[in-house]
């Protein structure tokens, strides 16, 4: 019998692009495997418009179960102009909100960084001003507007009304800064708090807590910033921010805003995490930043790389393998550095011939190439 690791790996490929893009990094992390001696023994579930096709709601109580008994899930994306009836009773996100209620998932990790010669052609920041970013955006994502309670519009028309609510427990904002505060630490040690304390009542909160907090961990720098201006230094000034932790509809904004800095949706990753430790690490939900993209689907075209970065997370913070998750994005790198690119980061008029265009497939089978081979990705022929 072999005594190599097995570790259990949910996949839930979803719609549009998510099974193309799943499957890519399923490759990736079957050839980490094989490169560091581990094996996985994955299962599939169906979530969003696929599981409303095949049973008739977002997802089935038995998926969420298997979801929650592996040893972390990775997830496509969910939605399509099929399913997109906001009136309608089952939505395809409702397989999201499920998953992350059920299993505790309350923060959102979005690490973004920018690869040079990407930043150089593809991005629509100036490449001077992406020079050194890398940042990680840790979003709270159980709380606050998207759950409050909410009352829908009534009134006679001219007259009519609604209403949100934005609710925070003290717990729920101490939990996901705690994180933020030992990932700052992890990392170059500043810490960014995001809020609009000038206004908002629950922000008042939440800076009195990060305020509470810093004591606890005097090697992390800590800054308070309003959310407004952190949204124009987020393209200004993208390279001064380590760790920026904000609340649920803040971060959903920052994020996407931040997700423009790496040149397309489809290079960035991201981590939803609870508190549950598994036997190798936390338990954790990984998927790329980008929706199912139906524009592309079925047609071989998507950037797989979100996935697979998506992928290398899950190594790193579920499974404990650091060695196989600095291994993917090193040999991801390597791909990118040797020409690679799906059509979303080849710049139009690219002046370098070295630069191949290829599918979901074949820069998913460059990235498996330098990672087995542990050293650069061979040159497009
Ligand atoms: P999207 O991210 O799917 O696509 C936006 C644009 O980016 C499209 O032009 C698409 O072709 C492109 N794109 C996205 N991913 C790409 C990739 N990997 N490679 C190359 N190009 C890529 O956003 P959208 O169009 O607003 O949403 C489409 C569907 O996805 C909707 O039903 C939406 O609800 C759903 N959605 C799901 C998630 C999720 O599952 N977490 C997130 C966002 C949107």
């Amino acid at each position: 019998m072999s005594d190599r690791p097995v570790y259990r790996i949910a996949t839930i490929p979803g719609d549009g692009v998510g099974p193309e893009v799943v499957a890519a990094a399923c490759r990736v992390v079957d050839a980490a495997g094989e490169r560091f001696a581990f094996e996985v023994d994955w299962s599939e579930h169906a979530a969003g418009g696929a599981a409303i096709d095949a049973y008739g709601v977002a997802i089935r109580d038995e998926d969420v179960a298997a979801c929650g008994a592996a040893d972390a899930i990775l997830l496509g994306a969910v939605g399509g102009p099929k399913w997109d009836d906001p009136k309608a009773a089952v939505r395809p996100e409702q397989a999201l909100f499920r998953l992350r209620g059920a299993l505790g998932l309350f923060a959102n990790l979005r690490p973004v960084t920018v690869h040079p010669t990407i930043a150089a052609s593809a991005a629509p920041v100036r490449a001077e001003l992406l020079e050194g970013v890398d940042l990680l955006i840790v979003r709270e994502l159980t709380g606050g507007l998207y759950f409050g309670a909410r009352t829908e519009a009534t009134g006679a028309p001219g007259e009519r009304h609604a209403s949100d609510t934005l609710p925070y427990s003290e717990s729920e904002i101490r939990r996901v800064v705690r994180l933020a505060f030992e990932l700052a630490r992890s990392r170059r040690g500043r810490l960014t708090s995001v809020d609009k304390a000038n206004v908002l009542a629950t922000s008042r909160l939440w800076r009195t807590v990060v305020e509470e907090m810093r004591s606890e961990y005097p090697d992390v720098e800590v800054g308070h910033q309003l959310v407004d201006s952190c949204a124009m230094l987020l393209i200004k000034q993208p390279a001064q921010f380590d760790v920026l932790v904000t609340e649920n509809l803040f971060g959903d904004i920052l994020s996407d805003e931040a997700g423009v800095l790496a040149g397309s949706l489809g290079m960035l990753p991201s981590a939803s995490l609870g508190e549950r430790r598994t036997a190798y690490g936390t338990f954790g939900l990984y998927e790329p930043i980008h929706g199912s993209a139906p524009d592309i689907a079925g047609q071989d075209r998507a950037n797989p790389i979100g996935t697979i970065l998506s992928a290398a997370m899950l190594l790193r913070l579920s499974l404990g393998r650091p060695d196989a998750a600095d291994a993917i994005e090193a040999a991801v790198d390597a791909a990118l550095d040797a020409g690679w690119r799906t059509g979303d980061i080849a710049a139009a008029g690219q002046p370098d011939e070295r630069l191949e265009v290829v599918g979901t497939t074949a820069l998913a089978s460059a990235v498996v190439n330098a990672l087995a081979a542990g050293a650069a990705a061979s040159v497009p022929a």
